[in-house]
């Protein structure tokens, strides 16, 4: 086996930079949700661990590499959101205390993984961040953050920043190939995920082309007649991984009407929709598109960023700005 490979081949140059000894011990990754980042640190901890191999390098045959494989490493550590918490808490942080001023079980490093790190309460994060202060011994923290901007700048400053970025889709499809059977499926999820290649296999492993056949069918009768208002504020919401996507599916037919309006004969982002945005450019102005646009992106932005705002009002919200800029009864 090639120990350099990694199974997300798009962070191969990522992963060069850990091969060496390093000296730091605070990274973080950041990077857009979907990516990899996850797969690609929990590689980066095993190297860590492994004591075989300079840097986080991870020889896949040592006790250290098989316990990492079963999931069973005594020194390694995810911290995650508890089932059914929106965020990691100061208890899930006082509980690392221990751990981390004593020595390793099997006498190399210990390995935190954070996941995501702005999901850390603001106690558990001051309390954090006296352990990125001082950090112990062979203590290693491996922090993943998909909105690096909002994370304190106290944080920020004590880590080395990793940039993660989407890769291009040569890659994803080669990738994709590998992941599934679905070959006729890849093309389709290729457009749909938007660079994001953990988002695309889901895609082609689950009915894409339903969640888009149901997304169209939704827009047309919200359009035509606005009845479906509640039932899709409430049923949208429900899977946030596809909340987003439908969210840049409505942007994505905005463009489309814009683009029948100022380019015509240019190639839409989607044909499948092209019924709505062609009739939609002939029966309203291009100001109605520029202002659905901008509060669509505004609500994708408020999904992204996890806030405590009722999700249903948000986008019941935004439906009725369609309903009553673009819709056919109004
Ligand atoms: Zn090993």
């Amino acid at each position: 086996m090639n120990n350099s490979t990694v199974s997300v081949p798009w962070f191969e140059k990522e992963k060069r930079v850990f091969k060496n000894p390093l000296n730091h011990h605070a990274y973080i990754f950041e990077g857009v949700e979907g990516i990899g980042k996850t797969v690609f640190t929990l590689e980066i901890a095993k190297g860590f661990l492994c004591n075989s191999l300079p840097g986080a390098e991870a020889c896949n045959q040592c006790q250290s590499c098989r316990l990492f494989d079963q999931f069973n490493h005594p020194d390694f550590y995810l911290i995650k959101p508890e089932e059914d918490k929106k965020q990691i808490s100061i208890n899930q942080i006082r509980k690392l205390q221990e751990p981390l001023y004593e020595s390793s079980f099997l006498g190399s490093n210990k390995v935190f993984i954070i996941n995501p790190l702005e999901k850390m309460s603001r106690e558990a994060s001051d309390s954090f961040l006296k352990n990125l202060e001082e950090p112990p011994e062979n203590s290693i923290f491996l922090l993943i953050s998909h909105r690096y901007q909002t994370l304190p700048l106290t944080i920020k400053s004590r880590a080395i920043k990793v940039n993660m970025n989407k890769p291009d889709n040569k890659q994803i499809k080669t990738w994709l190939n590998l992941q599934t059977d679905h070959k006729s499926k890849i093309e389709t999820a290729l457009l749909l995920s938007k660079g994001k290649p953990f988002v695309a296999a889901e895609m082609v492993n689950f009915e894409i082309d339903d969640l888009r056949l149901d997304f169209i069918k939704d827009i047309s009768e919200l359009i035509k007649t606005g009845n479906n208002l509640l039932e899709v504020s409430e049923q949208w919401p429900k899977d946030p991984m596809t909340m987003l996507l439908r969210l840049e599916w409505m942007s994505d037919l905005l463009m489309d009407c814009l683009r029948h309006r100022f380019l015509p004969g240019q190639n839409l982002t989607f044909q499948d929709s092209d019924t709505i945005s062609s009739y939609l450019s002939q029966h309203f102005e291009s100001d109605n598109f520029f202002y659905l646009l901008e509060k669509t992106n505004s609500c994708w932005n408020l999904f992204n960023s996890d806030t405590n705002l009722r999700a249903d009002y948000q986008l019941q919200s935004l439906l009725v700005d369609w309903i009553e800029s673009v819709g056919l009864a109004r």
